[in-house]
């Protein structure tokens, strides 16, 4: 393999934002409008959010780590209250439960798609009398979405609540049981579902979050959650109206908003969100055909329909080899995830090596390399031939 002839101008990180022109003109819109917090463009935001994912209700909220904490306090997580999810995941997904104090418990991935293996969450389930867990949090990892129809069936069978971590798949679907496009978010099938606007997610808000959900019931109470546990609608009091000015606050909740300005923002990168994921399937492509030859490297689940790539998975053996090697480069790959129950913090709650062999073995091999809807061709080009020297070389 000759080495590159073209040199990347720019260092390439594994991800990163897309700011146009009318993105800056709409957050200048915003700055001059009578609004910096909470006026129309945040109801807006949520309705366009809502009509994309295909769920009936939407909550902006701060991140999406505030959106998991508001889905747990929503479903009255309790302490010492059982709830499973992936270990393969941003410790956030773990770390809501924490919030209320109830107790994590992780089930295996299925190592062909580095999703939570619904065959575990099921031996899981029956290994222990019905009521022990609450419910269960299902991450659609890279942007492949979870089966939500089986965990929908698995839920109802043994009474659990489903909040999906869509963090990693706004746009992505899978094809339920008749044939439908099932969409990440959609709420047909989870209680709730949540997305974040970090920068290097689909659709970038600086820091940001969404909840949708199909619950009316879910949709008032994280409402009033996301601003201190308070209400200013007569119809919901429980008290009489003293005047225009009252509202009342009727538990304890959090000041977890949107401002506007950042709706704003996340507006106009929702106006291209179709685009940038096209552009994400498109450069999967090309890396699932420059790599499908390649000896010692594994494209973690290649080619699958509904697949929003939020990130582009390889394994290899040696990963830090790669990773270092890259790094010369100026190509910044990733590791997702360290599985969270390796973590000191989930280690002092009694996890240990060993307890979950294949997310741990996936993280030895995993490497998360460039994909974002401005990489070029000849970017991505570059990619492949470096990983294709590195691999070249080591296999002498
Ligand atoms: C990014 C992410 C989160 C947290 O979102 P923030 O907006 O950074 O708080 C939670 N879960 C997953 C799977 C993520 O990728």
């Amino acid at each position: 393999m000759p080495k590159p002839s073209f040199h990347p101008t720019r260092a390439l990180p594994y991800g990163r934002q897309h700011i146009t022109e009318a993105d800056v003109a709409a957050v200048t819109a915003a700055l001059q409008s009578d609004y910096l917090t909470q006026g129309p463009t945040v109801g807006e935001f949520e309705k366009q959010f809502a009509a994309y994912v295909g769920a009936q209700y939407a909550v902006a909220v701060s991140n999406g780590t505030a959106a998991l904490h508001l889905c747990a306090l929503a479903l009255d997580v309790q302490p010492g209250q059982r709830v499973i999810t992936t270990p393969l995941t941003f410790a956030a997904s773990a770390n809501c439960v924490r919030y209320c104090g109830g107790e994590v418990h992780f089930a295996d991935i299925d190592p062909a798609t580095g999703l939570i293996d619904l065959g575990q969450v099921r031996k899981l389930l029956e290994a222990h009398p019905k009521g022990y867990f609450a419910g269960l949090i299902p991450v659609d990892f890279a942007g492949l979405a979870v089966n939500l129809e089986e965990a929908r069936a698995l839920a109802n069978e043994f009474g659990l609540w489903i909040i999906e971590d869509s963090c990693h798949a706004p746009g992505g679907f899978f094809i339920d049981s008749q044939g439908q496009e099932q969409r990440c978010g959609n709420g047909n099938f989870a209680d709730l579902a949540i997305f974040s606007f970090h920068p290097v997610k689909h659709i970038a808000t600086g820091e940001g979050g969404m909840i949708t959900t199909n619950d009316e019931q879910l949709f008032h109470r994280l409402l009033r959650l996301r601003t201190h546990g308070i209400t200013r609608d007569p119809a919901d009091q429980i008290h009489e109206s003293e005047g225009g000015w009252y509202m009342e606050m009727q538990e304890l909740g959090y000041n977890y908003r949107l401002p506007d300005l950042n709706c704003a923002l996340g507006l106009s990168q929702l106006a291209r969100a179709d685009e940038g994921l096209a552009r994400r399937r498109q450069l999967a492509d090309r890396y699932d055909a420059a790599f499908a030859e390649a000896p010692g490297l594994t494209i973690l689940a290649p080619g699958r329909p509904g697949h929003a790539y939020h990130l582009y998975v390889i394994q290899v053996a040696d990963r830090k080899g790669l990773y270092d090697f890259l790094k010369t480069r100026q190509i910044f790959a990733q590791v997702h995830y360290i599985p969270v129950h390796r973590m000191p913090y989930y280690e002092g709650l009694g996890w240990r090596a060993g307890d979950f062999p294949l997310a741990e073995k996936y993280y030895t091999q995993c490497l998360s390399i460039p994909l974002f809807p401005t990489l070029t061709d000849e970017e991505q080009d570059y990619v492949v031939a470096c990983i294709t020297e590195f691999l070249t070389e080591n296999n002498q």
